[in-house]
């Protein structure tokens, strides 16, 4: 085995947190995850997981301390009663099985839920709807409220300490999500009482709970607190020179300062709207006014860049919730001399939407996040083959390039080909598109490994046929030819095709990624209502492109608010002046001329465009994998066992589900259907 790089060293000193010793630097923050209290043993598995892969502490996502905090229909952690603490123990257990620290972050989120289940009124500094239900109002919070809110974070700080947790947070970041920090802000706290008023006086619920936290546990525990110093909202936000003074107040009281900008949108930014380490500016005051351990995010892959932050004293821990997920054995990699395998994560935050859409979270290039415990799945180890048979997979996108690395991990012999001079697919192409950069590393990463295999065979501008495909002689073919872009606007909102006149000019999206822009006006019409509109817009908007954006849905890039890009996407497209037009579908195309229709009354007006690109859905690529059922008689005279269509040609949908297609299929091949299809369910310990 390779051994570490002494230039990494700084990241595997450890370090005293408290009355605690982390082994190393990595340090796993508090995230969600869509698991929670409903899926606890898949959520202990994952964080289990990452303890293996060598995070020194690994955190929670927030846990609720109180019914009237109830985040529902989000899932999430809850530490309300001792009936909660099974699940804790259980992911404590598991972090603890590989000699990591355990932290929690409480939370109390005040007006930001509207308490769904418990039915119980939402706290407040001050009397304002909640963020959940506008039209709820959260009651601003009284003496014996603020008497009780301190006790609720004692209670859960004891039970915390009793299922074995080492590290204990006060949670007061990510703007209005919190109560502790709404208190802070004096936009929402309008008490005229010691609570509110001078920023002495907003700081004071902060400061007795960390203390309150402290006396309860910190004997045994470290108190650390997560602070949002800035919001990205100028003057009328939390900003460097106040978060200056309160770091000041608070300075030595915390543990450990875990610090990051507000809200989720910019502390989680997305790889299109900033770089590794866009924190830096922002936090690095904190450790000029602390002498406590720091940590902090910047979507850290780079073993250079973390240690370089460290070495400048920007901070002491690599703080990393997307990086973990997305390469939970990203520690030990570089470890072991072997970062140049890292998983990098690509900043598309499909992560995010487990906990919007409240299921267990899914990475784009890690098929294993959230299957640790439902289906089995180790990001590194994997079931050797049940027979040394071979396996043609045709088409490189993300699931064939899946599909052919877990193949070879199995020990498979694979030959993976190709049409198209690159590797890569779908990705290759979107990535033609500035903002998608990043993503790149989908392709980059498994191409790269695949070079490494000696069992692996793989063949650029190598088109297959039908007749190639029954003569190359494998036992099983995976067609893996992915999807194209239609082009007669069929899809969510148009079951029947458009009247377009002969000379409109429609361009594919499939000559868009290729490089072909078209010129003039141009108009865009999203009924995908995911990113690439969006992206198509801003890639050509930046070069001098008239747009118009029209989508059917009522606002644009819809899907995005999942993913934490919509807010950055309005933003970036008025910048760049496109107009964006929405709840008009496309009624006809003429030259020059698009006719829309109102989604809601039968009213209709005109856009002028010299070129129209529909994003309206896709047809799978499948004729190859038809024609090869057709011809299932000659499989047998040729060796032939088996043929699967996988990814976007079975099904287009995201490049995570197609990852995960392409690694279903390389875990489950020569398994029974019932083998393949099982997984576990969670029964018994979570629930409401
Ligand atoms: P997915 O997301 O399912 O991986 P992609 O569209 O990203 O799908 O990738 C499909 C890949 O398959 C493309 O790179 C395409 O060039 C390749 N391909 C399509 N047809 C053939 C073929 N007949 N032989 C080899 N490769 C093919
Ligand atoms: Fe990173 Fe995307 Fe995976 Fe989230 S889903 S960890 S952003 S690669």
């Amino acid at each position: 085995m390779a051994k570490r790089n002494p230039r990494f060293d700084p990241l595997f000193e450890p370090l005293q947190i408290g009355p605690k010793s982390t082994r190393n630097r990595f340090y796993q923050v508090p995230h969600c995850n869509g698991m929670g209290h409903r899926y606890p043993r898949a959520m202990a598995e994952m964080r289990g997981v990452k303890a293996e892969g060598g995070w020194g502490v690994v955190c929670t996502e927030e846990c609720s301390i109180h019914p009237s905090s109830d985040l529902s229909p989000a899932t999430l952690m809850r530490l309300w009663d001792d009936s909660d603490l099974p699940v804790h123990e259980l992911m404590v257990e598991k972090v603890h099985a590989h000699h990591s620290l355990a932290g929690i972050q409480l939370v109390h989120n005040g007006f930001e839920v509207a308490n769904y289940v418990t039915r119980l009124p939402s706290l407040s500094p001050s009397n304002i709807p909640t963020e959940n239900f506008p039209h709820v109002h959260a009651r601003a919070m009284s003496k014996t409220d603020i008497h009780d809110f301190r006790r609720m974070h004692v209670d859960a700080a004891l039970r915390a300490k009793k299922a074995g947790y080492d590290i204990i947070y006060a949670y007061a970041a990510h703007g209005t999500m919190t109560l502790l920090y709404q208190f802070l802000l004096s936009r929402y706290n309008m008490r005229t009482d010691e609570y509110g008023g001078s920023l002495e006086n907003r700081v004071r619920l902060l400061r007795e709970v960390l203390q309150d936290l402290k006396d309860a546990v910190g004997d045994s525990c470290a108190v650390a607190l997560r602070f949002a110093v800035d919001e990205l909202l100028g003057s009328e936000g939390m900003q460097k020179s106040e978060a200056e003074d309160i770091v000041g107040l608070l300075a030595e009281l915390p543990d450990l300062w875990d610090v990051n900008v507000a809200a989720w949108h910019n502390d989680s930014m997305p790889s299109r709207f900033g770089s590794e380490g866009g924190q830096e500016d922002y936090i690095s005051f904190v450790k000029k006014l602390t002498t406590k351990p720091v940590v902090g995010v910047g979507r850290f892959t780079s073993p250079d860049t973390m240690v370089s932050q460290i070495n400048r004293g920007v901070i002491d821990l690599i703080g990393a919730a997307r990086p973990s997920i997305a390469d939970p054995f990203l520690p030990n990699k570089i470890d072991e001399g072997r970062e140049d395998e890292i998983r990098e994560c690509i900043g598309c935050n499909m992560c995010t939407s487990g906990d919007y859409l409240a299921y267990p979270m899914r990475c784009t290039q890690n098929p294993t996040m959230g299957e640790e415990w439902r289906r089995g799945w180790h990001p590194v180890r994997i079931d050797k083959a049940a027979s040394k048979e071979s396996v043609l997979i045709v088409g490189a996108g993300p699931a064939g390039l899946e599909a052919a690395l877990a193949l070879s991990d199995r020990g498979y012999d694979v030959i993976l080909s190709e049409a198209r001079k690159q590797m890569g697919g779908r990705v290759i192409a979107e990535t033609s598109l500035t903002p998608l950069a990043d993503w790149r590393r989908v392709a980059d990463h498994r191409t790269y490994m695949l070079s490494q295999r000696a069992n692996v065979q793989s063949y650029t501008d190598s088109a297959l046929t039908t007749k190639d495909i029954l003569e190359t002689q494998a036992t099983h073919i995976a067609i893996a030819t992915g999807s194209k872009w239609r082009c007669d606007f069929s899809g969510l909102q148009h079951q029947q095709t458009v009247p377009v006149s002969d000379n409109a000019n429609i361009v594919s999206v499939d000559d868009v990624l290729n490089g072909n822009y078209p010129k003039g006006k141009v108009l865009i019409y999203d009924d995908d209502h995911y990113y690439l509109a969006s992206v198509i817009a801003e890639q050509l908007a930046s070069t001098g492109t008239q747009v118009t954006l029209v989508t059917p849905a009522s606002d644009i890039a819809s899907w995005t608010h999942n993913t934490l890009e919509n807010e950055h996407i309005q933003i970036r497209l008025r910048e760049l002046g496109v107009e964006i037009i929405c709840n008009k579908k496309i009624s006809r195309v003429d030259d020059k001329k698009v006719t829309l229709a109102c989604v809601y009354i039968d009213t209709k007006s005109e856009v002028a465009a010299d070129a129209v690109i529909p994003l309206t859905s896709r047809a799978p690529q499948d004729t190859l994998y038809n024609e090869l059922l057709e011809q299932q008689d000659e499989w047998n005279d040729n060796g032939i066992k088996s043929v699967t269509a996988i990814g976007d040609c079975y099904a287009p949908a995201t490049i995570a589900m197609a990852v995960y297609a392409g690694h279903e299929f390389a875990r489950t091949l020569e398994m029974t259907p019932e083998e393949a299809n099982f997984f576990r369910r969670e029964l018994g310990l979570g629930g409401e």
